[in-house]
């Protein structure tokens, strides 16, 4: 509770008329909002160790609610942070004795408009419920991260995500046509008047909210542009001398336009824990709207393959990534904990120039710190200009460790030209090393915060402060 006169018991109480009892302070519910799923905070949770807590949990079911409940955080200064799956992996929900604003209970489908090919949704909606909604009509996000059970909408948007289909659909900010926003202060910033493909009205104010991690106020609806499902699809895999080659195969794809939907490039390493095979593969998934334009696609990008010494191996790895793609961390639960390890995942993204060399650093660099047991890795979002690695780590389960390990991965990153995120965003677990990456923006950004939210109760003690 912030510093003026008026209690806790004075606020919860008007939360609750607000809400019509729709907040909670028990501490078995408190307890499930201390963490989200970031590893550290799984750690010394599953040590007994005692975590941040939330003063309480509030369920508002329409932006109006939500204004009232941030309106009501700035009269009595009570810190506030919004809350979607709870499926973040850098304790960015983490916040001590603030108001935690669940938006699940916002979770419906307002409009789908088929012929201009766009959703609007509200921002507490699971991501699986609404691809559902779509799939039953024929339609597709195709934005499926590994935590497409649990994700929701608002936190999506506010992490910057990307899903397994990114090569060829984009992130969530490519997706993205417009949003509605409650302000810090408590203001209502509406979508605009008429939703449009693209328009020159000066910056979107609203944008700011991409990546902003429950820093800048609160996504309550947001339009996002959907796909006919493509009836066309080619699965197959692919193995190589080295992963080099395969990442060398995938730059000549995607210059040459012949963007696969799915295309992951896994180390022997990584290959041998996930396939019990230990050779570098790459698994690609095409999808089309006609079969000639599929079959002449993979025609082209086998001939590439080819050229570069990948040899096909069969669907069969496809089919199962497919059927194990969304439970690969409690998979990995299961084999490391009982022996006394942990793990974290490190994504990063560089230039192709930059990537190779970044890869082999990272590998070298890790495989050789004490306490660490496992590097693998695998690149799965592909660029034009690049692409992004995406390291599992086994290590032993001791917190000067953990912190060991990024420091030093970081530290490879930066050296080698890559990005600390591309795509968990920062939380607790960055945010120190935001500024050595972005420079001097960071302190713009935290001159806007300062603006938007004057007391600072946005999701307070994250990168802006
Ligand atoms: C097993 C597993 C696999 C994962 N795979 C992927 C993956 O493939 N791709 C990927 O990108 N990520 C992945 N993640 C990370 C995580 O799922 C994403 O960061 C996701 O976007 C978080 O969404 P959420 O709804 O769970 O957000 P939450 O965890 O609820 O919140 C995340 C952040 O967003 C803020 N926020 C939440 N809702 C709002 C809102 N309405 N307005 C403003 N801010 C808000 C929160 O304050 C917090 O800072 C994975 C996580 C796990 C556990």
């Amino acid at each position: 509770m912030g510093g003026e006169s008026l209690s806790e018991g004075v606020f919860l109480r008007r939360v609750e008329e607000l809400l019509d009892g729709r907040v909670s302070s028990d501490p078995e519910v408190l307890r499930v909002y201390r963490r989200d799923y970031w590893p550290l905070s799984l750690l010394r949770e599953v040590r007994g160790e005692e975590l941040p807590s939330p003063l309480a949990v509030a369920w508002p079911e329409d932006a109006g609610e939500v204004v009232e409940l941030v309106r009501l955080c700035n009269e009595f200064r009570v810190p506030f942070v919004p809350y979607a799956g709870g499926s973040g992996v850098t304790g960015g929900t983490v916040c001590d004795n603030c108001l935690v604003i669940d938006v699940k209970r916002m979770n419906k489908v307002i409009s789908l408009s088929q012929e201009d090919s766009y959703v609007i949704a509200e921002s507490g909606i699971l991501l699986r419920k609404l691809e559902e909604f779509l799939n039953e009509r024929g339609l597709t996000l195709r934005h499926i991260p590994q935590s497409y059970p649990e994700a929701a909408l608002g936190g999506l948007i506010a992490t910057l995500s990307v899903g397994q289909y990114s090569t060829k659909y984009g992130g969530i900010e490519d997706l993205l046509m417009d949003m509605e926003v409650v302000a810090p202060d408590g203001g209502l910033i509406p979508m605009r008047r008429n939703l449009v493909p693209r328009a020159s009205t000066g910056p979107n104010l609203k944008l700011l909210l991409l990546g902003s991690e429950g820093q800048l106020g609160i996504i309550t609806k947001a339009a996002l542009r959907v796909f006919p499902i493509p009836p066309h699809e080619y699965r197959n895999s692919y193995v190589f001398k080295g992963f080099n080659e395969a990442l060398e195969a995938m730059r000549e794809i995607m210059l040459r336009g012949l963007t696969p939907a799915v295309a992951r490039a896994y180390d022997g390493d990584e290959s041998a824990v996930r396939f019990n095979d230990g050779r570098d593969l790459l698994l690609m998934i095409f999808e089309e709207h006609s079969h000639s334009l599929l079959k002449a696609k993979v025609d082209e990008v086998e001939r590439v393959i080819s050229k570069r010494g990948g040899e096909s191996v069969g669907e069969d790895y496809v089919g199962r990534w497919l059927e194990s793609r969304f439970d690969v961390i409690s998979e990995l639960k299961k084999l490391v904990v009982p022996a006394g390890l942990w793990f974290d995942t490190v994504e990063t993204a560089a230039t192709w120039s930059k990537l190779k060399g970044l890869y082999a650093g990272l590998k070298r660099r890790l495989r050789d710190l004490k306490g660490v047991h496992a590097v693998l890795a695998h690149a799965s979002h592909f660029y034009t200009t690049g692409a992004c690695i995406y390291f599992t780590l086994v290590y032993d389960a001791d917190e000067s460790v953990y912190w060991n390990v990024w420091r030093e991965a970081i530290g490879v990153i930066l050296g080698s030209g890559g990005t600390i995120s591309h795509h968990h965003g920062i939380g607790l677990l960055r945010k120190e090393w935001l500024e050595e990456e972005v420079g001097p923006s960071l302190s713009y950004l935290r001159r806007v915060k300062s603006a938007l939210d004057p007391r600072g109760l946005s999701n307070p003690g994250k990168y802006l402060g």
